[in-house]
């Protein structure tokens, strides 16, 4: 596909290089091959963005356009995104490796967000509320929270961005939104979209760059009201220690370690069919993937004969063969990283029913491809049960009572989401409303829609994205009151 895209920044209405000229390289993860060459923004860029963003909110008329108009805006960049969505979608795929069966879907759901948001711009009006002092009003007002930063990661980086796009640009605030510096391009055709639907110059800007320049930047800098964002718990912690500097409101989108538990009652196939799907979708790299497998002991060996014989078929192979079911990892780095996590898995004793090493199949040697793996015999103590691999390795863990279940399932510093595979509805909502976290599904896996909150419980996060807490996240509430009959005190 030819696809004609600006690969600049975009500053105040304007398209533009990084102000040091430099650049950076994007490559494909399935062989390596330079697929762009995007600006290499710097603190100079944020800065300048950082700018335009402030006196779009303290001089412009975005703030104060009413929502209805701002929604309309909001609901043509879904209409362009459904008109774009093949193009965005392959540029998602080249840059991630994903299928882009995964990435037509990811479009579609992108596109569903906007137009939620669009929906209910005009929905979060103020309240009068009962004033216990007569002869007076008083009423509560949502407002815009001011010039937002946005952190994207890689591993979902149209869709992560669409969270927090669609509810600031709904709510009436400015924005200067920073990619992960290795998937930029969707992002970059996104603006396009955002400038054609008629977003005002310096209301929504992206600057390219890496997290410790622009980002860091986008995080202490006390021009910025909000920071929002999505990524790992790492990074997380530095960005609330820098968003300290002016008391920034904070959102947080952090990692998972995320259980299901299958209890010995449940659909069988249906639990070893959305076992598979919730964890090896993007070859595991998703932030709720149900890595922590924590299966009744009466089924145990059954069911993991039954996820390997599955999982031997996978096909591996670039994101654009119709047949390839998991492309490769995002980048070098990372596959170290989860070569090394699956080497801590064996060295702590667990044992590795399937994969566990790099593909041979000579046709994937140039693409960062790690084979589906499967520890079972694993314990909580284990590194690979406690930390985020961000890669498509399960660990399974055995129960013989539901508190035992409930209890490992709670057994981590993350509480992002979690499953349960059940025949038995009561059995399933006891354990659901114990399990410590910000999203339990029953006899289901990663299904998530802009109509429903998302975020973690304990370390996974602050605050919640989606839903109508999604557009809280963007707004400051007020509270006026009007005398109407109002008085000299004379204490003085
Ligand atoms: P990361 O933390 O390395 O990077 C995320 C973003 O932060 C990138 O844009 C990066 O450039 C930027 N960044 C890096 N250092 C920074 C700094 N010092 N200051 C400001 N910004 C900085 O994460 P990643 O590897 O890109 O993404 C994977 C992680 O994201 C996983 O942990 C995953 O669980 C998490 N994630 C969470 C959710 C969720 O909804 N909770 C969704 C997707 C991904």
């Amino acid at each position: 596909m030819n696809v004609n895209l600006k690969l600049k920044q975009y500053i105040n209405g304007e398209w533009v290089d990084a102000n040091s000229e430099n650049t950076r390289t994007i490559i494909n993860p399935f062989n390596q091959e330079t697929i762009a060459i995007v600006p290499e923004g710097d603190e100079t860029d944020t800065k300048a963005a950082i700018a335009a963003a402030r006196e779009a909110f303290d001089h412009g008329e975005w703030p104060t356009t009413p929502a209805t108009e701002r929604g309309a805006i909001v609901r043509k960049i879904a209409e362009f995104i459904e008109r774009d969505k093949e193009e965005l979608a392959y540029l998602e795929s080249l840059d991630t490796g994903k299928t882009v069966e995964e990435s037509r879907g990811d479009m579609d759901d992108i596109a569903g967000v906007f137009r939620y948001y669009a929906e209910v711009a005009d929905k979060n009006g103020g309240e009068i509320i009962d004033s216990p002092v007569p002869n007076s009003i008083s009423k509560v007002v949502h407002e815009p929270v001011g010039v937002c930063g946005q952190i994207t990661p890689w591993n979902y980086p149209l869709l992560q961005a669409s969270w927090k796009l669609a509810p600031a640009l709904a709510t009436g605030n400015t924005l200067i939104m920073k990619p992960s510096e290795i998937t930029p391009l969707t992002h970059i055709k996104v603006f396009e979209l955002i400038e054609e639907a008629g977003v005002p110059a310096g209301v929504a800007n992206l600057v390219l760059g890496s997290g410790a320049t622009v980002g860091a930047e986008l995080s202490s800098n006390e021009d910025v009201d909000l920071i929002s964002f999505t990524g790992g718990i790492v990074t997380g912690k530095k960005i609330m220690q820098a968003a300290s500097s002016n008391v920034k409101k904070l959102a947080l989108e952090l990692g998972g370690k995320n259980p299901n538990v299958i209890f010995a009652d449940a659909d069988f196939d249906l639990a070893v069919d959305q076992a598979l799907n919730g964890v090896f979708f993007h070859a595991g790299q998703i932030c709720s993937a149900g890595t922590r497998l924590i299966v009744e002991e009466s089924i145990h060996d059954e069911f993991v004969n039954a996820l390997v014989e599955r999982v031997k078929k996978f096909k591996l192979g670039s994101g654009f063969d119709e047949d390839t079911q998991m492309g490769p990892l995002i980048s070098a780095e990372h596959l170290a990283k989860v070569e090394k996590y699956v080497e801590a898995g064996v060295e702590e004793g667990a044992t590795l029913a399937v994969g566990g090493k790099r593909p041979e199949d000579p046709e994937l040697q140039n693409g960062f491809f790690f084979l589906p793996t499967i520890f079972t015999d694993c314990t909580t103590d284990m590194t690979v049960v406690q930390e985020e691999g961000f890669g498509p390795v399960i660990t399974v863990e055995k129960f013989t009572k539901e508190e035992e279940a409930v209890k490992l399932a709670n057994d981590s510093i993350y509480g992002l989401a979690g499953g349960v595979f059940t025949n038995d509805i009561a059995k399933a909502e006891r354990c659901a409303a114990k399990m410590r976290m910000g999203t339990v599904w029953i006899n289901e896996f990663n299904l998530y829609f802009p109509h429903a909150p998302w975020g973690g419980y304990k370390q996974s996060g602050i605050g919640r994205e989606l839903g109508k807490l999604g557009i809280e996240e963007y707004t400051e509430t007020k509270h006026i009151f009007q005398n109407l009959k109002p008085e000299q005190i004379n204490w003085f």
